[in-house]
This record gives C-alpha cells, sequence and structure tokens, in this order.
C-alpha cells in the first residue's frame, strides 16, 4: 500500500515542475529569503516579479537594489502608489483597494507566462486580515502554468494554503532584538 502510494505520488508529480512555496511563521527571515531565492534565481538567468502587496511608506532597500537586476527580476510594491493614505489611520477600505489591486496584477502576471518565479510578498497576512479571500489565492495557484515557481509569504499562511503548497518553511522565533526595544536596522530590517 505504501509502495503504491510512493509511486502514485511520483507519477502525479512528473512534469510538475514549478513548486509552490510558503515562507510562513513568527520569526524574521520571510520576505528575505524569497528575496534570497530571487537572486540566485537571477543567476541562472530566470524571470522573477516580485508583488508586495503590504507596504506603506517605508521605503525597503529592495526597491532600490531590484532595479540593479532589471530586467530579470521587477519589484512591484502596490501600496507605494498610496504613500500618504497607506498608514495606521487610512481607512479600511483604502487597505482593500490595495489588496485587490495587488491580486489584479499578480493574476495578470501570472497568466503573462513572462516569469519563472513570481513572488506574492505579504499575501498571508493580507487573507488573514480580510482583505484577500483565501480562495481567490487557491485560484492563483490554480491558474498558475506548471513551470512556474509562486512563493507566498508571510505569517498566519491558512490551513487551504499549506495543504496546497510543494515546500512550507515556518520561521521560529527564538530571539528577536525587538523584544528588547531595539528598532528596526537599515539593511537588516527595510
Ligand atoms: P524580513 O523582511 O526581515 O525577512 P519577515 O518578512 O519575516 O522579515 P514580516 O512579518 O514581513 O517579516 O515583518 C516585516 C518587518 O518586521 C520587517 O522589518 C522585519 O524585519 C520585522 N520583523 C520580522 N519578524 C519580526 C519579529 N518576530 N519581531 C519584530 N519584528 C519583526
Ligand atoms: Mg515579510
Amino acid at each position: 500500500m505504501l509502495i503504491f502510494l510512493v509511486i502514485s505520488q511520483i507519477i502525479n508529480n512528473v512534469g510538475k515542475d514549478g513548486l509552490v512555496i510558503v515562507y510562513t511563521g513568527k520569526g524574521k527571515g520571510k520576505t528575505t529569503a524569497a528575496l534570497g531565492m530571487a537572486l540566485r534565481a537571477v543567476g541562472h538567468d530566470r524571470r522573477i516579479c516580485m508583488i508586495q502587496f503590504i507596504k506603506g511608506s517605508w521605503h525597503y532597500g529592495e526597491m532600490t537594489s531590484s532595479k540593479l537586476l532589471e530586467p530579470q527580476f521587477e519589484l512591484i510594491a502596490v501600496g507605494k502608489g498610496f504613500v500618504g493614505i497607506l498608514d495606521d489611520k487610512s481607512p479600511r477600505e483604502e487597505h482593500v483597494k490595495i489588496a485587490r489591486e495587488a491580486v489584479h496584477i499578480s493574476r495578470e502576471k501570472i497568466q503573462s507566462k513572462k516569469y519563472d518565479i513570481i513572488i506574492l510578498d505579504e499575501i498571508n497576512y493580507a487573507v488573514n486580515l480580510g482583505l484577500v479571500e483565501v480562495n481567490d489565492v487557491l485560484d492563483l495557484i490554480k491558474i498558475k502554468p506548471s513551470t512556474l515557481h509562486l512563493v507566498l509569504t508571510g505569517n498566519y499562511a491558512s490551513d487551504e494554503i499549506i495543504n496546497a503548497a510543494d515546500l512550507v518553511t515556518e520561521m521560529k522565533e527564538v530571539k528577536h532584538p525587538f523584544q528588547v526595544g531595539i528598532k528596526a536596522k537599515k539593511g537588516i530590517d527595510y
């Protein structure tokens, strides 16, 4: 029975080149793991698109350094277009609008077949906050070309998304300087 299961698993996975990869958990390193993968893939002349779902007015280093890796690496910070209104005081509708826009862009990018890897950064938070329906994410997984690697980051990855994934890593927080009041550092945290 076990052998049958293993063989059927192998047969089902033949030709399934593209993985669904999830970086979740409370510990630091989810977005940087995805960026590290992108850096590695550029070295193989792969095409990567990262779509950032939840970003405020902060400037993250990758928004600038990604330009050095163009055209192989493309970064779209959807929230960046809403600087000044995307902060904690902005109405929920603005967050929903940004998240919907990010899903729309993600769908277009996935369907374009132009990329080898697409990273949906912080999408798990968007689902957890109720800004994006889990079914919308499952739909993106369903429509992806079989060769495309799809990376989903953010804590609180839903069970449905974990079930649909091939690779799931949970970052575990052992220690974080934030716990002793040390603030976010340039080049390390943003
Ligand atoms: P990073 O972008 O550094 O890889 P991350 O993607 O794992 O972190 P997020 O949940 O997206 O983490 O958090 C965004 C910001 O919060 C980043 O500046 C990150 O460094 C910081 N951060 C990450 N984990 C923690 C933590 N456990 N406690 C406090 N701050 C954190
Ligand atoms: Mg992150």
